[in-house]
């Protein structure tokens, strides 16, 4: 006879059901699995027959195969082996055979029969849920599973309680409360002195969804400015809080709670390829790009960062997501991100003593070409602290009050857009929304080469949030004023030929 059980395989974020068949046969007397690449497969094998053994299971001295089906779906990790215990417990007659026709299983287990926690629940467990049935489980998983409604979930601790629950010796546990550890606080703007044009650049960013090049000197609060965005958007609804909460699943760091925060990542100009935009040996992991997904992605010391690395964030930006190819199939992760990205003004990094030549800022700022230079729609200058902020009493507007004006303003975007922010706005359609004098003055600025075509659609984009913000129907002049003077930055690099 041959003992079943069903378990789930994720590939990117994508779960896919697999089926476990045991069948005892004549031969040398050992576990053989097929259907799984081999060295991982022969670990496997070890691993299940010690925590048999380990469970008190009297395995029979004959050949077990234990196939998983389909064979072309890549199975990486220790996830399989619950489900390949359950089958030769099926086989054996050690549970009942029609015991595992419904259910799922998922877990790694440990030589003396722990089951443990492995990454990916809860894409896993939505697939489970549609199916029907109940998924058996690492105790350390449940909270998450149970994420997904409609499903009958039970932790696990020994594999032991698998074979007594499965017998009817034991009833499943209800499941504990998750006690998670609090997520961090966000930072808050109003820990931030003076910098009154980066602090409504920022607003402005939040609101039309743009993304944002700050230009300072070192240590003038480029980093603790664009730390505090995620603390002015909209939490995120429930489709995107599940969106990011299976990223994080899949790169090992899952939850038993929806995180509502839109995400930071700051990933420093060295990160590998890999880390960035996903992969990896082994297990295929999502990269930082993914784990900022419906967040920001916060580039500092842009100038630092390798060429090759910035070409290639052009696809993810353009599709808002990123594919890894491996060696037995591609994979998908989302990776729709805000861009805020950090430099210094020039090499020696600006300031009152700057002495670098016009050639010299040329040839830094020349980086900034190419794929970010056309996706960049602000960028304030971040001055030095002066005496005066540093003794002035307080902060500016705390994060809640900025947040107020930038939901408002997404809203009414959203509605106008058919759910789409300003950054995202159509030309055509943007230039109805604008007062004909308003466009006159960025066709000036086109005419005397202040401006590219593309940038002109640029500008009106974020003219559109500036008016957004005001509660302004139309795109007036004084909006384009405001638009222009946050891209300033832009257009210095810009003079140089690099960027307008
Ligand atoms: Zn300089």
């Amino acid at each position: 006879m041959v003992g079943r059980a069903s378990t789930v395989a994720v590939v990117g974020l994508e779960a896919v059901p697999v089926t476990v068949e045991a069948h005892a046969g004549n031969g040398l007397p050992g576990f053989h699995v097929i259907g799984s690449s081999g060295v991982a497969a022969g670990q496997a094998a070890e691993r299940v027959r010690t925590a048999l053994s380990a469970a008190g299971v009297q395995v029979p001295s004959r050949k077990f195969l234990i196939s998983l089906a389909p064979a072309d779906v890549p199975k990486i990790g220790a996830r399989f082996d619950l489900a390949m215990a359950a089958a030769v417990l099926a086989e054996m007659g050690a549970i009942p055979a029609d015991a595992l026709d419904a259910d799922a299983m998922i877990g790694e287990l440990a030589l003396d029969s722990t089951v443990r926690p492995v990454p990916g629940i809860l894409p896993s467990a939505a697939a489970v849920a549609q199916n029907g049935g109940r998924l058996f489980l690492a105790d350390a998983n449940a909270g998450e599973a149970a994420l997904v409604g409609d499903l009958d979930v039970v932790g696990l601790a020994t594999l032991r309680e698998l074979i007594g629950i499965l017998t009817g010796e034991e009833q499943p546990r209800p499941l504990c409360a998750a006690n998670p550890p609090p997520f961090p606080p966000v930072p808050e703007l109003a820990d931030v002195r003076g910098q009154p044009e980066a602090r409504r650049a920022l607003e402005i960013a939040a609101a039309g969804g743009h993304h944002l090049l700050l230009l300072g000197p070192p240590g003038c609060g480029k980093s603790m400015l664009a730390k505090r965005l995620p603390s002015l958007l909209p939490q995120l609804n429930d489709e995107h809080a599940l969106e990011l909460a299976a990223v994080r699943s899949v790169a090992g760091a899952g939850s038993p709670v929806l995180d509502r925060t839109p995400p930071f990542r700051a990933p420093h100009h060295s990160v590998s390829a890999a880390a960035l935009f996903g992969g990896g040996s082994g297990v295929a992991r999502p990269g930082e790009l993914s784990l900022a997904h419906r967040g920001i992605l916060f580039m500092d010391e842009l100038f630092e960062w390798p060429r090759f690395v910035v070409e290639a964030l052009r696809q993810p930006l353009e599709d808002g997501v990123v594919r890894v190819a491996r060696s037995r199939a591609t994979v998908t992760y989302p990776a729709r991100v805000q861009l805020v990205c950090a430099a210094n003004p020039c090499p020696c990094g600006g300031g009152d003593r700057c002495a670098c030549s016009d050639e010299v800022i040329w040839q830094y700022r020349s980086r900034l070409s190419g794929p970010l230079a056309d996706r960049l729609d602000l960028a304030p200058s971040v001055h030095p602290l002066t005496a005066a902020d540093l003794l002035g009493e307080q902060g500016g507007e705390a994060s809640a009050a900025v947040a107020a004006r930038v939901t408002q303003a997404r809203a009414v975007a959203a509605e106008r857009w058919r759910g789409r922010a300003n950054a995202e706005a159509r030309p055509a359609e943007l230039r109805r929304t604008a007062r004909p004098a308003a466009l006159r003055i960025l066709a000036d600025a086109v005419e005397v080469g202040e401006l590219t075509g593309r940038g002109y659609d640029r500008a009106l984009r974020v003219a559109r949030t500036c008016a957004d913000l005001d509660g302004s129907t139309h795109i007036e002049s004084h909006h384009v004023y405001e638009a222009h003077a946050h891209r300033m930055g832009l257009r210095a690099a810009g003079a140089a030929g690099a960027l307008r």
